[in-house]
């Protein structure tokens, strides 16, 4: 007998892969089907809540509520119990239901140019696995794509999974994707990726439905289900790292754009004679203010030399060609004037282009994300300056800047999110299905 697991699978399966779930919906002419998912996302993301309590949130009737119920009940997806609750006044309490999150294992896979993140969530987007193994992003596409299979396979055998507990794989890219055709805008290494559907690739190897999007999006939608902006609709999150990643949140889902391109304000036009930028163009914002930037100006004393150009770079930095990112900050904490001011330099450049983002867009908030943002004032502070100096004010006076919540787990998350969200848009997988549930995972 088939499980839901596998059910859902098919169902997911049978759509056009790969589609994230705010452009699939539901077909609304299927009443029932429609119903059912009303009823089991009530349950989902309120539960666990009493039969009276869902016909409420509904606004279907008690015996449509209780008859979609015991279908679900059948199936394994939801459970009834008593709840203990300390704040019962006494009287008859309702028999509560309650969604099961175990029901399924979703992979969620973070893939940047050197590193690869895998995790395991539940269906509440709770993580149950983590894994990461060093990565080379700029090699051949199919010595890439075999290199993640080879990860994939390591990691659930050291989780002790099979294919049966795996809904779906989400992956997040950390590079411009079009999100029709999955395929990669500006490949990361020398290699030509034209042509290549990531999604179709991944789908042939591990037979599951596999979903992709751009890393810094991913991160975005983590933060709108489970992180900072849980209260917020619409916002732009911004990702300072190797590159700069932008990712815009409308009314709680990625809003892509025509191509999947919209939030890339690492590409934002900011120097007239910058460097060159892996678009093809001069002085993007990523060339000025990604972590490389930052490094180099602090290690040259550019910045420095510019206010200052008498002053001599703190011996802990100058001329040294093997500081990372964190050597930088913490001189900057040390108080070396030209680790400041390289910080500075870039917040200000950030902050041109968040300016524009807040005139533009009137977001909620603005959510940084980084270990330059984490562990450090000196680029917020110029960030916030800048941006307060560049929007329009009143636009500027309803914005607020905070930092991300969920670090490194965003972008995995985000990506089994992608599953999560398709699974239940779909309807028909949840009714009239009589098959059982495999249980307790892992
Ligand atoms: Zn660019």
């Amino acid at each position: 007998m088939t499980t839901v697991v596998e059910r859902l699978r098919a169902e997911l399966m049978a759509r056009e892969p790969g589609k994230d779930a705010a452009s699939q919906g539901v077909d609304s002419r299927n009443l029932r089907e429609y119903n059912h998912l009303l009823v089991l996302n009530s349950v989902r993301l309120q539960g666990p809540l009493a039969r009276v309590s869902i016909a409420q949130q509904t606004g279907l009737s008690k015996t449509t509520v209780s008859t979609i119920i015991d279908q679900l009940l059948q199936n394994g997806l939801v459970s009834e119990g008593d709840f203990i609750d300390a704040a019962a006044t006494g009287g008859r309490r309702p028999i509560l239901v309650h969604f099961n999150n175990d029901t399924a294992l979703i992979m969620g896979i973070e893939i940047t140019y050197s590193t690869l993140t895998l995790i395991t969530t539940n269906l509440g987007g709770e993580v149950r696995s983590i894994y990461t193994e060093p990565f080379d992003f700029t090699s051949t596409p199919v010595s890439s794509l075999a290199m993640l299979g080879a990860a994939v396979r390591i990691f659930m055998a050291k989780s002790n999974l099979t294919w049966e507990h795996i809904l779906g794989i989400g992956v997040g890219i950390g590079a411009p994707l079009d999100s029709r055709t999955h395929t990669l805008m500006y490949p990361p290494g020398e290699y030509s990726w034209d042509g290549i559907d990531i999604v179709a690739s991944l789908m042939k190897q591990f037979q599951v439905p596999v979903y992709v999007d751009n890393n810094a999006n991913l991160a975005a939608l983590s933060e709108a289900r489970y992180g900072v902006a849980k209260d917020y609709s619409d916002f732009a999150y911004i990702s300072i790292g190797q590159g700069i990643g932008g990712g815009l949140i409308h009314d709680h889902q990625i809003y892509h754009g025509m191509l999947g391109g919209a939030g890339e304000i690492g590409h934002f036009h900011i120097a007239e004679s910058g460097p060159q930028c892996i678009c093809g163009k001069r002085g993007c914002l990523e060339t000025l203010a990604n972590n490389a930037a930052i490094v180099e100006d602090a290690s040259l004393g550019r910045s420095l030399a510019r206010v200052a150009p008498r002053a001599r770079v703190a011996p802990q930095l100058a001329d040294r060609d093997d500081i990372d990112i964190n050597d930088v900050l913490h001189a900057a904490d040390a108080g070396d004037l030209g680790a400041r001011l390289a910080l500075q330099s870039a917040g200000r450049a950030i902050g041109t282009a968040v300016g524009a983002l807040i005139t533009l867009l009137n977001p909620e908030v603005i959510i940084l994300d980084g270990a330059t943002v984490r562990m450090g004032r000196y680029l917020l502070d110029a960030v916030q300056e800048e941006a307060a100096r560049q929007a329009m004010p009143a636009n500027w006076a309803a914005t607020h800047i905070i930092t991300g919540q969920l670090g490194d787990l965003a972008v995995p998350l985000g990506a089994a999110t992608l599953v999560i969200d398709a699974a239940f848009a779909l309807a028909s997988v949840i009714s009239d299905y009589p098959g059982t549930v495999n249980g307790a995972l892992g």
